[in-house]
């Protein structure tokens, strides 16, 4: 059995909104480079391998009953060992085993026509519920030439997750600036967009987007780092979140499993946001206290909505 959360009577059901899978087989050599000097930075060593079954053995752990991978496509600033329909087979041959787990496609808009095909075929045929950008591999998801990437999006109805903040040593973050999600999202309104991380140090700006825009929402994953070191940055997000008012119906909970293990396992990380309170002191200076019914919506139902359509 899983365990379960409870707050105030309230089972909490949970989704994992961001998460990876990998294998040595599939990742870049530059990738591997980039995950030994992060983990050489942490004093750890590099994870090589994360294969599905790794997730589904920390799901069934910390009770989180379905999970969203999220490939991310690199393939054409480094050299991948699979083609873009290869791996988006060996996600979705993996996620096939577990119907709690969905996957979704990771394509660079800059492979132009082939890449919208890909897009469909991956939705279409192979059962992935959203596509996954990732703009630090050097693009501005708001181009123009990518708007028939958007225009296919929209008719396949997916959600689009957009990477913000924070990348690896050999990516550039200067692409992964929340407000280039904020045109398209005007633009394609009926396009539910996700910001990851928060915009991860841009928070300001990537609630601005998400306040102007109906459509966007915030995704928390890697902030386990805060929450373990310095959790008043994440109170205060939430406050500042709620203010823009994105808490709680356009917050959604995830962890970017397993980057973020050796900060913070995946239970702690639920326990620690199933039973997240402001503390009262910034209750005192005015800040609205975070209910059971608010955490309820970022750990199942905005994502049950904006991935599951339920
Ligand atoms: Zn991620």
């Amino acid at each position: 059995m899983p365990r379960e959360y409870t707050r105030k009577g309230t089972t909490m059901r949970i989704i994992d909104a961001h998460v990876h899978t990998w294998t040595r087989e599939i990742i870049s050599q530059k990738d591997i480079e980039a995950r030994r000097i992060a983990a050489q930075h942490n004093g750890k060593e590099p994870v090589l391998d994360s294969p599905i079954t790794k997730l589904k053995d920390a799901m069934k752990e910390s009770g989180v009953e379905r999970a969203v991978v999220l490939p991310i496509d690199s393939g054409i600033n480094q050299d991948m060992p699979l083609t873009l329909q290869e791996k988006t087979d060996w996600h979705t041959d993996e996620v096939e085993q577990f119907p709690e787990i969905r996957s979704f496609v990771g394509i660079d808009p800059r492979r132009g026509e082939k890449g919208i095909a890909e897009l469909e075929r991956a939705v279409l045929e192979k059962g992935c519920i959203g596509w996954k950008m990732y703009p630090p591999n050097g693009f501005y998801p708001d181009a123009d030439e990518y708007y028939p990437y958007y225009e296919k999006a929209a008719d396949l109805r997916i959600p689009i997750v957009v990477h913000t903040g924070f990348t690896s040593r050999f990516k550039h973050v200067k692409y992964a600036r929340p407000v280039y999600v904020d045109k398209v999202a005007a633009d394609f309104p009926r396009i539910r967009f996700v910001i990851a991380h928060v915009g991860t140090p841009w928070v300001d700006e990537a609630l601005m987007v998400a306040a102007k825009n109906p459509n966007v929402s915030v995704d928390v994953s890697g902030w386990q780092i805060y929450a373990k070191g310095s959790p008043v940055k994440l109170f205060q997000m939430i406050a500042d979140a709620r203010l823009a008012r994105v808490f709680p119906m356009r917050m959604i909970w995830g962890s970017d499993f397993p980057l973020f293990e050796t900060v913070m396992c995946l239970s702690d990380w639920v326990r620690f946001f199933t039973n997240l309170r402001l503390p009262e002191s910034m209750v005192e200076l005015g800040y609205r206290q975070v209910t059971a019914d608010d955490i309820e919506y970022v750990m199942w139902k905005n994502s049950a909505r904006i991935f599951f359509g339920e």
